[in-house]
Formats: structure tokens, sequence, C-alpha cells
């Protein structure tokens, strides 16, 4: 039988679950399909940290965390390490810790009814008259909708096929060691233009201690092990053994034009769409935020959808924006050395008695 459904969504990430929730309360006669293909290796390649700017959006939709969501241990401030100038600085954080693989399946089980929620990949779109015709390698394996969204992330077929890409992507490298460090920080940032021109991250996770960066795509996985050995010598020891390494691409705009909101029936949201930080790589407030202002633009008239929907994330594009210009601050070698030196923002830790 052919399903057809007014609005098909690719992609169950926040941006996905945040727009199909939305888009379900405010147009409950409205036929919406959620197709989403998880990583064969699990959950999403993330470091599962949830900034202030997502728990405000959380807050805003009157959603409160789910205790099992949460990883431990909860974290207050960041080691940042510089590993060409050697300096290191702590800064405070409010980021809650958590499984990024649970907070995907929340989300999803937040969804009504109404969402026919498909399992397995977009392989394939094509565009007719009539909207669209999308190919999965789940069941059922054609589906037809009246207008298409893209939330697929950074590898996103959806913008692969309609748009053009975001210039900047790289390759994120996550690796996941038993935790075995006794006094290691819970979250570290490290810096070392040597291997990426970028920030890497050790978060400590239920058990585990992550590390991972983000590198260039060419070299990415020869540049990820130069990293590891280069921090290693720096803290003294090893990380151990591996239990697991993950990998995905990663956005990271550079200009205004990098931000893709759709055309012609076809919408992008989430990271999708260009909606990342280019200084943090914190992506779930633009995922949820951009969720929400697709869905409340929506209207059967397409073009009138993108007027209302480039008009409600102007803000969100301008704050991005913002974020490129603290990376290229951030990530200038000489800029970050002013700034580590200074102090500015740093807290003090407090001298520790030996046990
Ligand atoms: C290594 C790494 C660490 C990060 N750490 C953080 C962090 O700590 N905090 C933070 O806020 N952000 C972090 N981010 C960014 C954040 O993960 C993303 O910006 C955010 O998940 C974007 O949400 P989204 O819904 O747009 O896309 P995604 O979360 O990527 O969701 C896309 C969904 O689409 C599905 N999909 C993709 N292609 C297809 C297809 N062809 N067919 C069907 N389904 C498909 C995927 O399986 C996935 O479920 C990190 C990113 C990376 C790579």
């Amino acid at each position: 039988m052919k399903k057809c459904y007014d609005v098909a969504v690719i992609g169950g990430g926040p941006a996905g679950a945040t727009f199909a929730r939305e888009l379900s309360r405010k147009h409950p006669q409205m036929a919406i399909a959620l197709i989403d293909g998880k990583p064969k290796t699990g959950g999403k390649v993330c470091g599962g940290l949830l900034a202030p700017d997502a728990q405000k959006v959380l807050a805003q939709f009157d959603l409160d965390l789910p205790k099992e969501i949460l990883a431990d241990p909860q974290i207050f401030d960041v080691k940042t390490m510089d590993l060409q100038s050697g300096i290191v600085r702590n800064y405070q954080r409010h980021y809650l810790n958590m499984d990024r693989a649970a907070f995907d399946r929340w989300l999803l089980s937040l969804l009504p009814a109404q969402v026919d929620v498909i399992v397995g990949r977009c392989t394939q779109i094509t565009s007719g008259q009539d909207g669209f015709c999308i190919q999965t390698d789940g069941e059922p394996t054609k589906i037809y909708a009246k207008y298409l969204v893209g939330a697929d992330g950074a590898s996103s077929i959806v913008r692969r096929q309609f748009f053009r890409p975001c210039k900047k992507k790289y390759i994120a490298i996550q690796e996941h060691f038993a935790d075995q460090i006794v006094g290691a920080p819970s979250y570290s940032c490290v810096y070392d233009p040597k291997t990426s021109d970028t920030c890497s991250w050790i978060i400590r996770k239920d058990g585990k201690l992550i590390f991972g960066g983000a590198f260039h795509i060419k070299d990415g996985r020869q540049a990820y092990e130069k990293q590891k050995a280069r921090l290693e010598a720096r803290l003294g020891h090893c990380f151990g053994e591996s239990t697991k390494i993950e990998a995905c691409l990663l956005t990271s705009p550079r200009s205004a034009r990098d931000f893709v909101l759709g055309n012609d029936g076809v919408f992008l949201i989430g990271e999708a769409a260009g909606f990342i930080s280019a200084s943090s790589f914190e992506g779930i407030s633009s995922a949820f935020l951009s969720g929400k202002y697709l869905a409340d633009a929506f209207s059967e008239d397409p073009k009138r959808t993108l007027q209302k929907y480039k008009k409600s994330t102007r803000k969100l594009r301008m704050k991005l924006l913002l974020k490129i210009f603290k990376m290229r601050i951030l990530c200038c070698p000489m800029l970050r050395y002013i700034i580590m030196k200074s102090g500015m923002c740093s807290i003090e830790k407090y001298e520790k008695s030996e046990e």
C-alpha cells in the first residue's frame, strides 16, 4: 500500500524529534513520518554535555530531564590545556554530563502516536510534482510526502541532494577507555595546533574516559593518534585499554552562507542546516531551536513557511556567526596564549591535602 504523509522528517536527533513533536502539537491533523537510521555503532558520536543554552530551551518547553539520562560525574569546570604553550587554566562550566543515546531515546519517547517513527536509513530521494519519494533500507521501503525536512545531521543526504554543502567539515574521532586514572580531571579541553586547528576534549562518563577531537578529514586518524601520544606524554600516563573507537563527520560553519534553511518544500534544521557552534561544537540548543522555529513557521504555503522560518532564525544565525568569530580567536595560538596567560575568567584551584 502506498503510504503518503504531509511531512517526512529525515533524522530523529534533537532537531528532528523537536520539530516532529512541535509540528504535531500545532497541526494535530497532519500526517507526519520521522525516518531515523541510527549508526550501527549505537548512538550519536557526541560528548554528551548539555549546555546552559540547551537547558534553557528545555525549560521553555517545560521539560524536566529524567535522572536516568544523567551520567556520572556531574562537572563544574573545564581544565583547558594548550599543548604548544604548556599553559593550563580552569574555567567554570555549567554543563550537564549525560548519556547521549539515552537522551535521544527520551526525546523520541515524547512523540505522540500521530508521528509514525520509521526505523531505517534514507538512501535516496526523488522529487516530483506531488512531493517527494523517499527510499529507505527499512520498512516500508518507499515513503511519499508533500514536504521534506532534513534533520539528518552533518552528513545530511537532504542537504547533499538539494543544497550547497557546508564548506568546512571535520572528522570527529572519539575513543573510550576504562576510567582508571586516579585524580584525572572530569572534563578537559585540549588545544594542540600541531595536530588540529580546533579543540579536543576528555570527559569522564559512567566509569569510562572518553577522549575525542575534530581533525582534518584527509589525515584524521594519523592526526588523532599523534595528538593522543602528545597528550599522554604531557599528562605523564597512558589512557590505557581502549574499549571503543567511533567517528563521524562534524560541521563547522565558516560564514553566513553555510546556514541553509531550505527551498521549494524542502527544509533543513539542526546540524544539517549548519546550526552548530564553530567554537565549542555545541549543537543541541540550535537543534532544539531550529526544530521549534520551523514547526511554528509551518503552513501549506512553502514560500511563507520559509519566510517565517528565516525571520525566526535570525537571532540564532547571528549568535552562531559570533561563535565563528570566537573560534577564530580561541584557535589562534597567539591570541589563545595571551588570553590564557592573563588568567582572564579562569578559576584558581585550592590545594588538596595528601591522603
Ligand atoms: C564528537 C562530537 C561531540 C559533540 N559534543 C556535543 C556536546 O557535548 N554537546 C552539544 O550540545 N553538542 C555536541 N555535538 C554536536 C551535536 O551532537 C549536534 O550538533 C546535534 O546532535 C545536532 O542535532 P541534529 O538533530 O541536528 O543531528 P543529529 O543529532 O546528528 O541527528 C541526526 C539523526 O539523523 C539520523 N540520520 C542521518 N542520516 C540519515 C539517513 N540517511 N536516514 C535516516 N536517518 C539518518 C542519524 O542517525 C541521527 O539520529 C557534538 C558533535 C560531535 C560530532
